[in-house]
């Protein structure tokens, strides 16, 4: 038996809280009626979807009915980029959205492409960001919608999003954002920044896996994604996954009411983590801004060494990384993102992400950094490309 397991991959899924369970478990069981359905149990799941729908629209200030359920992040992603596309064709058909966005916003606009919309890709700095007059240039009479994540789920950055909204507003162009990594981390108020569209997930959050939301900004013209019944009324079909709603809600308002305590408790690990890898382990960069990053967000490319191998090692002492994404791993392309702040390949592969939670603790902290000091320290002394540079 391991002694102990440390989870370091939050960005990637994080462990369900108990308080969210608790909340879920009576749907599974006494409370199981379908909504739609007139008796008294049905309006039991009626009424605890329209409790959990308050939740979170109460957390960006928007209103109840312009909050939508659906099965996961990426279904919302797709239903905004394709719903809207759909729906506002006679208007244009060109799409903005940056390179470094989550596949499932990437390969949603690759698959539009196929079917004749145009689609401008932004460059990003090499912390991540995107350039406002880059895009100011890109917008064209014919463009409608504005993609850009709120913050990237590998290196951590968090986009301008008021000055991308104001662009948007100005321009009357619909702005969608990828908020999967930003809920429970960043305060969002959907009017401040002039966001029509916004995904969420709730296992990014200490929710279950397999239910998300989409903020949907009321007059928004968009079409359904799945069509069949007239639930969430008349724009995503399905019975409504009740337990996992009101996980859904009871997450997103546990994660809104400690924000301030989650942020800064783990901008405190973060910086130690950096500190710690920075002090003892040499040729290392961090990827990303040091400051303008999700507060649990570490990313590193150690040189001469593949992300792989350290993952591998890390995992026989019972730490979990990552490198890249969930979504690379088990490709041999570096990650899109790396790339695109313009890392080379090489340095590029020597990636590793840690990403902190609620439930890490200094201890973890300074365990992984002993413990990774010693793995580098060792596959280094195989690696032919550190023995060269010692010859040079
Ligand atoms: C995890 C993630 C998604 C996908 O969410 P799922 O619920 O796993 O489908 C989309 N975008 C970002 C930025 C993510 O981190």
């Amino acid at each position: 038996m391991m002694s102990k397991y440390i989870y370091m991959d939050n960005a990637a899924t994080t462990p369900i809280k108990r308080e969210v369970l608790e909340a879920m478990m009576p749907y599974f069981t006494d409370k199981y009626g379908n909504p739609s359905s007139i008796y008294s149990i049905g309006g039991q799941s009626r009424n605890a979807i329209e409790r959990a729908r308050e939740k979170v629209s109460k957390v960006f200030n928007a209103k109840p009915q312009e909050i939508f359920f659906t099965s996961c992040g990426s279904e919302s992603d797709n239903w905004a980029i394709k719903g809207i596309a759909y729906a506002n064709r006679k208007r244009g058909n060109h799409i903005i959205t940056s390179k470094i966005e989550h596949h499932a916003v990437l390969h949603t606009c690759q698959y539009l492409e196929k079917q004749g919309f145009r689609v401008t890709y932004l460059d990003v700095d090499e912390y991540g960001f995107i350039n406002l007059d880059q895009l100011k240039e890109s917008i064209r009479d014919d463009t409608i919608l504005i993609s850009i994540m709120f913050a990237n789920n590998e290196i951590g950055t968090i986009q301008p999003i008021a000055e991308i909204g104001k662009i948007a507003k100005e321009k009357g162009i619909y702005f969608h954002t990828d908020a999967v990594q930003a809920i429970g981390n960043v305060k969002i108020d959907v009017n401040e920044l002039n966001i029509d569209l916004l995904s969420l997930s709730a296992h990014k959050f200490y929710g279950p896996k397999g239910i998300g939301a989409l903020y949907i900004r009321q007059g928004v013209k968009i079409d359904p994604l799945i069509s069949g019944g007239a639930q969430e009324r008349n724009r995503r079909a399905g019975t409504e996954n009740v337990p996992y709603i009101v996980g859904l809600g009871k997450a997103i308002e546990l994660a809104y009411e400690n924000i301030d305590e989650h942020n800064e408790k783990l901008t405190k690990l973060r910086k130690r983590l950096i500190k710690g890898i920075f002090d003892n382990i040499d040729y290392v960069r961090l990827n990303g801004d040091e400051e303008k990053r999700l507060p649990g967000n570490a990313n590193f490319c150690f040189r001469f060494i593949e992300g792989e191998s350290i993952l591998l090692s890390l995992d026989m002492e019972g730490i979990a990384g990552s490198s890249g994404s969930a979504c690379t791993s088990g490709s041999l392309d570096p990650s899109h993102v790396l790339l695109a702040i313009g890392l080379p390949h090489e340095i590029a592969h020597g990636s590793l992400r840690l990403t902190l939670g609620d439930f890490n603790t200094e201890e973890d902290v300074d365990y992984v950094v002993e413990k990774l000091t010693e793995i580098v320290a060792r596959l280094r002394a195989m690696s032919p490309l550190y023995d060269e540079r010692k010859g040079r």
